[in-house]
């Protein structure tokens, strides 16, 4: 952890965040029904996070182990253009979306939530993770929301982020689609 101030300073200079789903998306349980269907719930004031990000021109990246159908369109509809799911080293779409964006490290932001997100969470500028995450995330963390995954903490991630750069004006839309 550091100082609110340190994380000032780190969130200033990022241009890209990157989620993970599962537990930082969402509260991390999956329904699950007869036929393997698979049910989970997100929050919309995290939407309307990840649309601020994007309008003050940053990029959103979603790196998630699981594939999920349902999540990729919610992703599209939000307009996320850069969605990896289903991967089980995140480290290399990490690489590939740095070259992709011509982004280094310190431009950077991860929220993740437990231990498949710690390679990208001890490389990028600012680490990020939920009220509720995993130890070694809490440990990896620069930061750590007030708010549970699922629970508004990518909404949370997010206003810090354009508060630290002065674009706290990017949520004031009354854009519901979130
Ligand atoms: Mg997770």
């Amino acid at each position: 952890m550091l100082t609110l101030e340190q994380v000032q300073l780190r969130a200033a200079k990022i241009r890209c965040v990157i989620f993970d789903i599962d537990g930082v998306m969402t509260d991390c349980k999956l329904y699950l029904g007869p036929d393997g269907f698979e049910i989970k719930a997100v929050s919309v004031r995290d939407g309307l996070g990840i649309k601020n990000l994007q309008r003050a021109g940053i990029e959103v990246a979603v790196i998630s182990g699981r594939p999920s159908e349902a999540m990729q369109r919610r992703l599209e509809h939000l307009g996320v253009p850069h969605i990896v799911l289903a991967t089980e080293n995140k480290l290399p779409a990490y690489e590939a979306l740095l070259q992709r964006l011509g982004l280094s490290d310190d431009e950077c932001a991860m929220m993740g939530d437990d231990t498949p997100d710690l390679p990208l969470m001890r490389r990028v500028g600012l680490a990020l993770t939920v009220a509720d995450a995993h130890r070694t995330a809490m440990q990896a963390a620069h930061w750590v929301s007030a708010f549970r995954g699922g629970e508004g903490a990518v909404r949370e991630a997010s206003d810090l982020i354009l508060d630290a750069q002065g674009r706290s004006d990017a949520t004031l839309s009354v854009d519901m689609a979130g």
